[in-house]
């Protein structure tokens, strides 16, 4: 990402001043936002387009803080095709510059083309702890549910990551670090965590992998120790939603309002897949934006929330654009909403105040006016039984 901030003088009213950039290789979708404003009296109007090799590309004028182009879809004004990599430049038309001049600030964002979506569950049991399966066996629950990837997260152990099976399935090796007072989940675990300590102040953190707070609101095992300690995610979405995942839910809300960044996920925590079972590999599933499929990647995906949580692995998806997990400018943001399979859902738009926008579940985009320290997320909930069926973690606002 690329911030540029530009002081315009009056003087330079009524031109067409360039913020110059290079297109990097392999880029997918090339995101451009500014915002302004005058200093003192009078008017400021500066409008917004992009040259490729000194010719226009696109042009919005004043109508958009923000536009997009990707090789098969762009911001209507803007023509999508091939992003050649080489010398292109934001432009902006000085239309109206107040006598005490203005300050203009562009952000250029990059999407390499390799990143994708990836699909997953994050939490799931093995017979190397209490699971009913073996690796291989979970391995295949995992690719008949379509899954990308899957985290062996045993109880206390990790010898059930130092089992090699051919899967068309990436495993992310992990561990449930399980004290009589709480869960965690590594991600990542190349070694095992003592689980002995009776104060969260005491967990040690491994060098290698992210650290998820578990199912803090279970009603069996809930987190007992305190908050105040070193994780990187927390799990709000545990198997089946019901009133754990509610409380998690709102405690997550509270942490976000209180300003802190904090990833959310979700996991299965099967144990063992039987007949008309609710619980089962991938329900949920997580989704994660990835530069590639390695663990790596993927790991790097979610500690930037990068993330979206549906209920199953074909359940209803919401793709916002700016991205979750991104950081954008205060300032009037267009974020767009492309649902899937959101039949019988109600749609939520929820920031620190709470829940700023209901309706039934369609796509559409939406004018933000976003403030510093706030965020955004959505939600849709099952019309039926009020249950979350997808959730997305939150774009924020640096
Ligand atoms: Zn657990």
């Amino acid at each position: 990402m690329l911030t540029y901030t530009i002081e315009i003088r009056q003087d330079q009213q009524d031109q067409y001043l360039t913020v110059p950039f290079e297109m990097p290789p392999g880029i997918a979708r090339l995101e451009v936002s500014y915002t302004y404003a005058g200093h003192g009296e009078g008017d400021c109007v500066i409008d917004l387009g992009i040259l490729e090799s000194d010719r226009p590309r696109g042009w919005s004028g004043g109508a958009r803080p923000s536009f997009f182009i990707a090789a098969a879809q762009a911001t209507p004004g803007y023509q999508a095709g091939p992003l050649t990599p080489g010398h292109w430049a934001v432009l902006l038309g000085t239309y109206r510059i107040p006598p005490g001049g203005a300050t203009c600030t562009v952000t250029i964002r990059f999407e390499p083309a390799s990143h994708r979506w990836l699909k997953g569950d994050l939490h799931h049991h093995t017979h190397h702890s209490d699971g009913a399966h073996s690796v291989a066996e979970v391995l295949q629950l995992a690719e008949e549910a379509g899954l990308d990837f899957i985290a062996l997260t045993d109880h206390n152990t990790i010898t059930q990551n130092q089992v090699r099976c051919e899967s068309p399935v990436l495993t992310i090796p992990g561990l449930e670090v399980t004290t009589n007072h709480g869960h965690l989940n590594i991600l990542g675990a190349r070694e095992l965590v003592d689980f002995r300590f009776r104060h969260a102040a005491e967990f040690r953190r491994p060098a290698a992998g992210l650290v998820v707070l578990n199912h803090p609101h279970c009603d069996f095992c809930p987190w007992e120790h305190d908050f105040g300690f070193d994780f990187d995610l927390v799990e709000v979405w545990n198997g089946l939603w019901t009133g754990r995942n509610e409380r998690a839910l709102a405690w997550w809300q509270a942490e976000l309002a209180a300003g802190r960044r904090l990833p959310a996920v979700g996991g299965s925590d099967c144990h063992r897949v039987e007949l008309f079972s609710v619980v089962r590999t991938g329900a949920p599933t997580t989704y994660v934006l990835a530069e590639d499929a390695t663990v790596e990647a993927i790991l790097a995906g979610l500690k930037q929330g990068h993330v979206m949580i549906s209920d199953m692995q074909d359940g209803p998806a919401i793709w916002l654009t700016p991205c979750p997990g991104e950081i954008v400018a205060p300032g009037t943001h267009e974020v767009a909403l492309k649902l899937e399979r959101a039949e019988d859902c109600t749609l939520r738009l929820v920031d620190r105040t709470g829940i700023i926008y209901e309706a039934p579940a369609a796509d559409f985009t939406y004018a933000w006016e976003a403030t510093t320290g706030n965020f955004l997320r959505a939600e849709l909930r099952s019309d039926f039984t009020g249950m979350v069926r997808a959730l997305t973690n939150p774009i924020y606002v640096g």
